[in-house]
């Protein structure tokens, strides 16, 4: 499902944020300390290898809403792009902090003259955000951002579950 916004490519597909070769850069749902773990980060580690986990470890801790990068490894991209979501509950105010993620995930993107990124749901999983809600405030912001965008041309959402995917699907057909 592909929806065109100004000259941004939105687009939703149910797969793997690993397994997305024809994407620049992937982000990952990453922990404070960008190590790997479960869900989105543990996949994106282990398709890249040690190398990443090396390669972050001086960044790191990282504060909710903030997002830094780095290179792939042997991942088949150029560049992942680590932003630590709000834990639902419990960081505060979370849909600030989620629309954040965003925010800096794409301005960071566009500096480094990136044309197109993929995101998983952020916060989705673990951290235990109600995936509507999420969504919702990701494409407010998404769609606030696409103005001030001036390299990154195709954003991707990338769903691990059938259902969450028709959400993305509903929502990208509702956007005028
Ligand atoms: P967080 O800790 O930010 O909640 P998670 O990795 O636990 O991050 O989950 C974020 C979202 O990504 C959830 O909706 C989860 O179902 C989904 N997810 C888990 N693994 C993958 C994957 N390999 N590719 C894409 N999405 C994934």
């Amino acid at each position: 499902m592909k929806k065109e916004v100004g000259e941004v490519i939105l687009e939703a597909v149910h797969g793997d944020i690993a397994s997305q070769p024809d994407m620049t850069a992937i982000v990952n749902a990453a922990n404070a300390q960008l190590m790997p773990g479960g869900g989105v980060a543990g996949a994106i580690h282990r398709a890249a290898g040690p190398g990443l986990a090396e390669e972050c470890r001086p960044l790191a801790p990282i504060e909710p809403g903030q997002a830094i990068i780095s290179g792939a490894h042997n991942l088949p991209n150029k560049y992942v792009i680590h932003c630590l979501g709000p834990v639902y509950g419990n960081d505060k105010p979370e849909n600030i902090l989620l629309a954040d993620c965003y925010r800096n995930s794409l301005r960071l993107a566009d500096e480094k003259q990136i044309d197109s990124i993929a995101f998983p749901a952020i916060s989705t999983g673990i951290f235990g955000y109600p995936f509507e809600a999420a969504t919702d405030i990701t494409l407010q912001t998404i769609l606030e951002v696409i103005p001030d965008l001036k390299y990154v041309r195709h954003i991707r959402f990338v769903l691990f579950g059938e259902e969450d995917f028709e959400v993305y699907v509903e929502r990208l057909r509702d956007i005028k």
